[in-house]
């Protein structure tokens, strides 16, 4: 997939599905739910300003796609954060390793993220602030994400 669909992809990955509750008896209709890109406030589909943050929702859409991808690692949705990392992996930037590894220790039990972000960071370029955070990332909690850390960067 071309990089300049990503950010449409990423975009609509704020939205989520949820049952109406006016609708949840019979099961049969869905609502969506927008988030701030900014502050991740749940806010109306018509909303230009966030009413939490006060972002300008148009203004925040024109920053570069790299600094949306690396703020949306603190999406309260696991899908959203997933597309990021995967996307940040296909960057190939070893600037998001930093910010990559952050999003991993910051949810220690979520092993399937973990191991997504090991393979995010096995895709990126390799400089001295790639190694700085696998070497921290060899210290996760979870054991599965500790060792396809230890074996993308060797303990020497
Ligand atoms: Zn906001």
């Amino acid at each position: 997939m071309p990089h300049r669909l990503l950010p449409r992809l990423v975009l609509r990955r704020h939205r989520r599905s949820v049952l109406s509750p006016r609708s949840a008896a019979c099961g049969c209709a869905f609502v969506t739910t927008f988030f701030c890109p900014h502050c991740f406030a749940e806010i109306e589909p018509t909303s230009l300003v966030c009413p939490l943050c006060g972002i300008d929702i148009v203004q925040w859409r024109a920053h570069p796609y790299k600094k949306r991808l690396v703020h949306a690692l603190g999406h309260p949705l696991a899908d959203v954060r997933m597309i990021s990392i995967e996307a940040l992996g296909r960057l190939g930037d070893p600037d998001a390793a930093m910010p990559l590894v952050q999003c991993a220790l910051a949810r220690p039990v979520d092993v399937t993220q973990g191991l997504a972000i090991v393979s995010a960071l096995a895709t990126l370029r390799r400089d001295e602030s790639w190694a700085d955070a696998v070497r921290l990332l060899r210290d996760h909690p979870a054991r599965a994400v500790a060792r396809a850390a230890t074996e993308l960067l060797p303990c020497s």
